[in-house]
């Protein structure tokens, strides 16, 4: 079997399965946000009853992150929603903006977008932050609301997105109907060269077999070259994976995933056990591929989907603004790189920064290179750096969102996960993805620019 079947056997309770095979399988976590939280809520009552519990308290998170720092009322109330839902439910981990648990939400325009408005347990972006909470582990299986929950696959765990028709029958039982999906194997060799980041290996991955190429199937990627990679590496790899439309994506267990969860289990005090999953030398594959990441450029996925490879190199375009942030684009390594290429010059397009969560603030904002934070470093190169951390304009939102386009015809460059038209607001907008590196190098020249010649610091 592959890591995936493997995972899902035994979340079945069976001795092997293989893919097309319909299973029923339980949850380990069960995680909603903001958007589809009150559907789904909606969707468990309906069909459980107004006084029904859920099947585990303790297995349900709750991160409010993508339309928090609004105006609009309505998205404000679905933040209230979530509240009241967890606290008849007794739902622990809900990771709420405000302090006051009997309190509303309301976001303070007069304040405006830059300073913080959020208290002491606000998460910022789900997928960012249920790692860094203590709720991925190897092994696991982990239903979310979210396309991008694929991400966890980075922790050779089993996570993909359902809607919430599904999820709110998750929440009522702890189970789930899902189908086997086949397994397309990606093996990594090599190291990537200075100037080429996480973010080259998935585009490039994505433009070989374009948007729709890993639909409803599982991407594997092991190797040396993905061993050799970061957590937060992975991490960016397997947030991709819906962008080919895939089921989930799959890292093998590794010291460094351990490191990394159990760290962040202990801090947190969550469940600390798992059962990681190790390949098999029977495993069957329906595609395989072999990157080498020596051979790796600067990549960008042209507008409109995320399958439109090209090389940095090869594109002379002009550009209206870039930005930096998101689950994929937003953590603190994406940020060090981004400041890397920035750092004593300035930009000459609008550039927008948001880091994916509060922790990223914190770390940005106390990490100094000489005299000056890395957060300082971006201000005086010209960045708009936001203390508001979540999904801001990666999904446009409401008009009011920082960063969100606007108008038409603007073309922004981007180190977030996906650029289908009006993506990030404006329909008539071009959203085109690129490393945190390419970006930066692209604000200081305004087209769109390999970084590898801005490498300087
Ligand atoms: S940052 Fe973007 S991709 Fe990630 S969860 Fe938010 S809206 Fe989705």
């Amino acid at each position: 079997m592959t890591l995936t079947e493997k995972i899902l056997a035994r979340a079945a309770g069976k001795t092997s399965v293989q893919a097309g095979d319909n299973i029923w399988v339980n949850a380990d976590v069960l995680m909603t946000h903001d958007v589809c939280g009150p559907g789904t809520i909606g969707v468990f009552k309906r069909e459980f009853g107004k006084d029904a519990k859920v099947w585990d308290k303790n297995k349900i998170v709750i991160i409010p992150d993508h339309y928090i720092f609004t105006a609009d009322s309505k998205s404000n109330r679905n933040v209230d929603i979530l509240r009241d839902f967890s606290r008849e439910q007794g739902i622990e981990y809900f990771y709420d903006v405000i302090d006051d648990q009997n309190g509303h939400w309301v976001f303070d325009a007069v304040k405006g977008n830059m300073k913080r408005q959020y208290g002491s347990r606000y998460a910022g972006v789900c997928h960012t932050a249920l790692p860094a909470k203590g709720h991925t582990r190897p092994g696991e299986i982990l239903f979310g609301t979210d396309s991008h929950t694929c991400m966890a696959g980075a922790f050779n765990q089993f996570a993909t997105g359902i809607g919430n028709t599904d999820a709110g029958f998750v929440m009522g039982t702890g189970k789930l109907l899902i189908k086997v999906p086949e397994t397309m194997h990606f093996r990594l060799e090599g190291k990537l060269q200075p100037g080429v980041m996480a973010k080259d290996i998935i585009l490039h991955c994505i433009g070989e077999i374009g948007f729709d190429g890993a639909t409803y199937r599982a991407m594997q990627f092991d190797g040396e070259g993905a061993l050799n990679l970061s957590i937060d590496d992975r991490m960016t790899i397997a947030n991709m994976a819906i962008e080919a439309g895939g089921k989930n994506a799959m890292f093998e267990f590794d010291s460094r995933t351990a490191e990394y969860v159990d760290a962040r289990v202990k801090l947190n005090g969550t469940k600390s056990t798992y059962e990681p999953v190790a390949r098999d030398k029977n495993e069957k594959f329906v595609y395989e591929l072999v990157v080498d990441l020596s051979k790796l450029e600067p990549t960008v996925a042209c507008h409109p989907d995320p399958g439109q490879r090209k090389k940095a190199k090869d594109m002379d375009m002009k550009l209206d603004r870039a930005y930096v942030g998101s689950c994929t684009g937003g953590k603190t390594s994406d940020f060090v790189e981004f400041a890397r290429v920035l750092r004593g010059k300035k930009v000459v397009i609008d550039t927008f920064g948001v880091p994916a969560t509060p922790d990223i603030v914190n770390d940005l904002q106390s990490t100094y290179w000489g005299n000056s934070t890395i957060w300082q470093i971006l201000v005086d190169a010209g960045v708009q750096m936001t203390e508001n951390a979540g999904c801001a304009a990666c999904l446009g939102g409401p008009v009011d969102t920082f960063g969100r386009i606007n108008k038409s015809g603007i073309k922004c460059i981007s180190a977030t996960n996906r650029n289908f038209p009006g993506r990030m607001g404006d329909k008539e907008s071009q959203v085109f993805l690129a490393s945190p590196m390419t970006v930066a190098a692209s604000a200081l020249t305004g087209k769109v620019t390999d970084p590898r010649g801005y490498l300087g610091n």
